[in-house]
């Protein structure tokens, strides 16, 4: 396995293997990688010739008082998990190396990235769709993965590809828990013991949503109440959302039908954490 901080290294060893008439996958992470990502990176190897980890903290995808200079970061145990997985090349570039000084290019979904943690954070899915759309252009993968724990960034993901016509399969996977249901997030190390133990909140919430629905309630409303009741009787929660929206459009939904999203986004002490489940009634 390699690993470059160079976009023209990555676009070399691209053209090589296309070369060879070979199909590549790309994940994009944050690093930091956890089992959660090698889901990812496992499911890549197992559907391309070759796959392409993409490891960089992008910075214009944080708000201004967000944590962009605390992100955790580990690129040494980063390789060690791609090697293991089978990813054959890291790219790991410098801010520099995507941002020139005078950048000034951006790529914007609307409605569908204006909701939930849209509203909370207004320029981060700007950030996203910019670096994911470099990211393609860099790699030009026949197929991209992304989790469903990031379940409006997927929407959103696949709402940019359709429109702007990048013929790059997006592929969505499952999301991986802790055996306590905690699901599995670079950020869950900034939360300490207590707050390890009070972010469980968050997919008690998801599993009894889920579980209303699985037993034929409908009403949206009663759904989120019974989830946001759950949250609130954690001291140490503050609720950001909690909403069911469907899961293409993140319209709000006043039933439970269709393709169903319900996400939350709740403070545990300073640390935001996110978290949902997906089911098609
Ligand atoms: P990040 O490094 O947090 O930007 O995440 C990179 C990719 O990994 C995104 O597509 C995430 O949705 C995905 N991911 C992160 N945590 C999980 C998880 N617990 N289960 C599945 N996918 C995840």
């Amino acid at each position: 396995m390699e690993l470059t901080g160079s976009v023209n290294e990555v676009r070399k060893q691209v053209k090589e293997w296309r070369r060879q008439g070979l199909t590549v996958g790309l994940v994009p992470t944050m690093g930091y990688l956890h089992e959660g990502h090698k889901s990812l990176i496992d499911r890549a190897v197992a559907e391309n010739d070759r796959v392409v980890v993409s490891d960089f903290v992008n910075p214009i995808q944080f708000g201004v008082n967000e944590d962009l200079s605390t992100y955790p970061r580990d690129i040494e145990a980063d390789k060690k998990l791609c090697e293991a997985a089978g990813a054959d090349l890291i790219f790991h570039p410098e801010p520099e190396e995507m941002y020139a000084p005078d950048f000034s290019t951006f790529v914007e979904t609307e409605h569908v990235s204006a909701g939930l943690c849209g509203k909370s954070r207004p320029t981060h899915f700007r950030g996203v769709c910019t670096v994911v759309s470099k990211l393609f252009h860099i790699v030009m993968p026949d197929r991209a993965y992304f989790g469903q724990k990031d379940a409006q960034q997927l929407a959103v993901i696949r709402r940019m590809a359709r429109d702007l016509n990048m013929d790059i399969q997006i592929v969505g996977c499952p999301i991986i828990r802790e055996a306590d249901g905690l699901a599995k997030s670079s950020r869950n190390t900034y939360l300490n013991q207590e707050e390890r133990q009070a972010a469980l909140v968050l997919s008690k919430a998801v599993f009894y949503g889920e579980s209303m629905i699985k037993q034929g309630e409908r009403d949206a409303a009663a759904v989120v109440t019974a989830m946001r009741d759950i949250i609130e009787k954690e001291p140490l929660a503050k609720i950001d959302y909690v909403e069911m929206v469907d899961a293409d459009s993140i319209e709000p939904l006043d039933r439970a039908e269709g393709r169903v999203l319900a996400a939350m986004a709740v403070f545990i002490g300073s640390t935001r954490l996110i978290d949902n489940f997906m089911i098609e009634v």
